[in-house]
């Protein structure tokens, strides 16, 4: 679902902590790929033959996964940190009370990235939100 709707949906403060959630069980996962991959490592030594291919497989698996893992929970937190950069309204200083009134799509020849227009809950001050 695109950020707009979701914020629209469930509210800026509950769209962040599911994003920090999301991010967090990606950085779980990167944990367990190195749990696996040091488990893989430890079997490798014990095992001959087909053994060895199937952990030398495991650990490249584990490692493939871990790096995905990893770069998908930098991501989600680099954009759930863009987004609360700007979710302070300027004329309150309120921090993420503000209701999503309007939004653009992404303009990728026009090199724009999605935009909502945001209006504050306390003062109804108005700003656009890069998403
Ligand atoms: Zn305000």
């Amino acid at each position: 679902m695109p950020i707009p709707q979701s914020i629209q949906r469930h509210g800026f403060r509950k769209w962040y902590e599911r994003e920090l959630l999301a991010g967090h069980s990606h950085l779980v996962l990167v944990l367990l790929c190195g749990l696996a991959a040091a488990g893989a490592i430890e079997a490798f030594w014990s095992a001959s033959g087909d053994g060895r291919v199937l952990m030398v497989a495991s650990v490249l698996a584990t490692v493939a996964i871990g790096n995905w893992a990893l770069r998908r929970y930098l991501y989600l937190l680099m954009r759930a940190e863009f987004i609360a950069d700007q979710a302070v309204c300027s004329a309150c200083e309120t921090y993420g009370r503000w209701t999503v009134e309007s939004q653009a799509p992404a303009d990728e020849s026009a090199g724009r990235t999605a935009q909502m227009q945001v209006c504050c809950r306390k003062c109804q001050a108005r700003w656009t939100i890069n998403c």
